[in-house]
């Protein structure tokens, strides 16, 4: 069975694919204009490229940056923005794995545990009905240390925010942080 992987970063990638490689014919999909800034972008993408690249892994689609339409979906629906962001990502995988003649499709955001799972998991089947393509579903967040143990070992970029610009606030503004409870 072939599928089409949607593949959000390198270190992200590692467990997903050792995973999946076992019952699946996989190719790679880079779509990912949530990532900013531009230089940030491109290094998470050629991280990715250069890994598929060692694991013999077919990338069908690099990608392009995306900010200003990614800013246009998210305008005014800020406290929505990750429901925006996993649908168009999601979409665009099984749309291009339905006209590209897949057997199904799935996402490495199902490995981290910084990602509404929930609603990963049901974006997914949703698609799965739309695009009548199969959703290949696994709780990969099981191999989140691992993952990150081999991305150490490999020597990978490990970026430390989600990828839009208001994650990067999110990391490193104080103000944004969430304020300690007081003692009493
Ligand atoms: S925080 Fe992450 S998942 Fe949410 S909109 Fe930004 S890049 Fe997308």
């Amino acid at each position: 069975m072939r599928i089409l992987l949607h593949t959000c970063c390198g270190p992200c990638s590692i467990y997903p694919l050792e995973q999946l490689r076992q019952d699946y014919e996989i190719s790679a999909f880079f779509f990912n204009p949530n990532i900013h800034p531009f230089l940030e972008f491109k290094r998470r993408q050629e991280t990715l490229l250069a890994f598929c690249k060692s694991e013999n892994i077919p990338v069908v689609d690099e990608g392009v940056y995306g900010l200003e339409e990614y800013l246009r979906k998210v305008t005014f629906n800020e406290d929505k923005r990750c429901q925006i962001c996993y649908q168009w990502r999601m979409e665009e995988t099984a749309r291009r794995a339905a006209e590209d003649g897949f057997d199904g499709f799935s996402t490495t955001l199902l490995y981290s545990r910084y990602q509404d799972h929930e609603e990963l998991k049901k974006c997914g089947f949703d698609l799965a009905e739309k695009y009548g393509i199969t959703y290949v579903y696994q709780d990969l967040r099981v191999g989140w240390q691992y993952g990150i143990d081999k991305s150490r070992e490999y020597g990978m970029y490990r970026q430390s925010y989600c990828g839009c610009i208001y994650s990067e606030q999110d990391r490193y503004d104080p103000a944004k942080r969430k304020p300690k409870s007081k003692k009493i």
